[in-house]
């Protein structure tokens, strides 16, 4: 089967770039690249070269160095084909139900709109990786700002249909303060405490809380939880439809 190995680069603040590379081809490919230093430091150190730059969405800190890159090493671009014109530099755009081949690595394409309105989310499914930008965070998700609640709702709900195993390679350390918010959501979730401690240890030696795992996120995340009983108890709207309860928990944490 064909594998990739990840290595991820912490880069600006609190931005997470990752070099995907297909073992058996050596095929490179960087995710999301906001800046350009950082990621030929990583190449050099390697021996690696860049073939792909691939895209989730079109925000400057996830395409700010995609033409710098372009220049340098003469690789192609994938991103999302519902806002291609808005990646620089594209050559190849893709969407729901397309394939993107790294090498002999295939990722499946979803559109997962909701934070920008045509964002891809890319899944490696022989080797249990996902990269899924600014849409599902570990305990958190994206903020919505071009699309609807609604839309949110049903990309995450796409994205929770992957296996259990799947590694979650999202594109910020917004860990920690995710964590807070969960916790004010669903102070008696012990799964989450648990996972919260977890979390604060990792945070206090500096190390990632990414990549989670689908099955933590679905034990422990409020926004990929919107249809769990226990879940709309907690926030008082047992019963209601994931839609608005998914609404109810966004606006809550925009406003935390
Ligand atoms: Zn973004
Ligand atoms: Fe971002």
């Amino acid at each position: 089967m064909a594998h990739i190995d990840v290595v991820q680069i912490p880069v600006l603040s609190d931005n997470y770039v990752y070099l995907a590379r297909d073992e058996e081809s050596g095929t490179c490919g960087v995710v999301d690249p906001a800046v350009g230093g950082p990621v030929i430091a990583e190449l050099e150190k390697r021996g690696w070269t860049l073939d792909w730059i691939i895209n989730t969405h079109h925000h400057g800190d996830h395409t700010g160095a995609n033409l710098e890159l372009k220049e340098k090493y003469g690789c192609q671009i994938v991103g999302p084909r519902l806002e291609q014109q808005r990646i620089p530099g594209i050559d190849q755009a893709v969407g729901d139900g397309d394939t993107f081949s790294l090498g002999n690595s295939v990722a499946k394409v979803y559109d997962v709109p909701g934070h920008t309105a045509g964002h891809n989310a890319y899944w490696f499914e022989d080797s249990d990786t996902l990269f899924c930008g600014d849409t599902l965070f570990a305990l958190g998700c994206g903020r919505v700002f071009e699309g609807t609640h609604e839309q949110m709702w049903t990309s995450l709900d796409k994205l929770r249909g992957l296996p259990a195993a799947t590694k979650i390679y999202c594109a910020h350390e917004y860990t920690e303060a995710n964590l807070n918010f969960a916790l004010s959501v669903e102070p008696a979730n012990s799964t989450l405490v648990s996972r919260g401690n977890q979390i604060r240890a990792l945070r206090a030696e500096g190390k990632p809380t990414v990549p989670s795992t689908m099955g933590d996120e679905l034990a422990t995340n409020p926004f990929v939880r919107a249809d769990q009983e226990a879940l709309q108890i907690a926030v008082g709207m047992p019963g209601s439809d994931p839609v608005s309860v998914f609404a109810e928990v966004r606006t809550r944490k925009d406003n935390f």
